[in-house]
């Protein structure tokens, strides 16, 4: 009996010992997540970015909008909103882009302007990526100081010295609750990075950028020749992988077509 006493005792006490894990989560300022349609990429040879991959493939190009207390905050700006104009798209060295729905007209149908997005923080500088980068002077950008200060051979340097950012050397925890951190993901660009998001009700996600274009690569655990660095790139892979194990996330990865059907695109959202 007073074994049984004891042992009950016990189990109260650790009900009412605070749950680190959860006293966490109540503190995190993050409200929703929404998936954003950001282009698409018509591929002449799949195998430029799938290696093994034959004849021609496509591109999704998908843009992720996090509202949190402290403010809003864009991932990728994919491709130019004037692509939207144009009716056979536009060349691109691998293929041709198209566009049938602008990221502004978007941010609009959710009451938004672009000054209203506080933070705009970008993979990296590739063009599919920066295409929309011109409508948010006002943003904070989050940008790894490697990318910033690297000048890519094709297109140029895309950021303006007049524009607010913040340079960050790793890893960088946007809003300091650990509900939206950067993730140091170097090798497809020098500063390329990740993008983790720890929502209450989904989960952690983690959001690949161009550390990973497809599901075939991300599952055969290989990168594109194309990329600047590969050895870096397939570390960064394993740097991914071990993120997802600690936070039992999933990875969405942009560029993925399969995965277009299976999110809720915006004015719907994740919490
Ligand atoms: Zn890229």
């Amino acid at each position: 009996m007073k074994k049984l006493c004891l042992l009950l005792a016990a189990c109260l006490m650790s009900l009412a010992a605070p749950q680190p894990g959860l006293a966490q989560q109540n503190k995190s300022g993050i409200e929703r997540l929404y998936v954003l349609y950001c282009g698409d990429i018509a591929l002449n040879d799949a195998s430029s970015f799938t290696p093994g991959a034959s004849g021609p493939g496509a591109l999704s190009v998908t843009c992720y909008l996090v509202k949190h207390a402290q403010g809003w905050l864009l991932w990728d700006t994919g491709l130019p909103d004037a692509i939207v104009n144009m009716p056979d798209g536009q060349k691109s060295p691998a293929g041709v882009w198209t566009s049938r729905k602008t990221l502004a007209s978007q941010l609009a149908e959710l009451g938004l302007k672009s000054s209203d997005i506080r933070y705009l923080a970008l993979s990296h500088q590739h063009g599919d990526h920066v295409g929309n980068l011109d409508l948010f002077p006002q943003s904070t950008l989050l940008v790894q100081k490697a990318e910033y200060e690297w000048v890519p051979p094709v297109g140029g340097r895309r950021f303006k010295p007049e524009q607010p950012v913040i340079k960050a050397e790793g890893d960088y925890d946007v809003f300091g609750d650990g509900s939206v951190v950067l993730i140091s993901t170097p090798g497809h660009t020098p500063g390329h990075q990740c993008l983790l998001v720890r929502l209450p009700k989904t989960g952690a996600l983690l959001f690949s950028g161009d550390a990973v274009h497809t599901k075939a690569n991300w599952d055969s655990h290989r990168v594109p020749q194309r990329n600047l660095n590969v050895p870096q790139s397939l570390a960064s892979l394993d740097r991914m992988a071990a993120v997802l194990k600690e936070n039992n996330g999933q990875l969405w990865i942009a560029h993925e077509p399969s995965e277009v059907p299976q999110r809720k695109y915006a004015p719907d959202y994740y919490e």
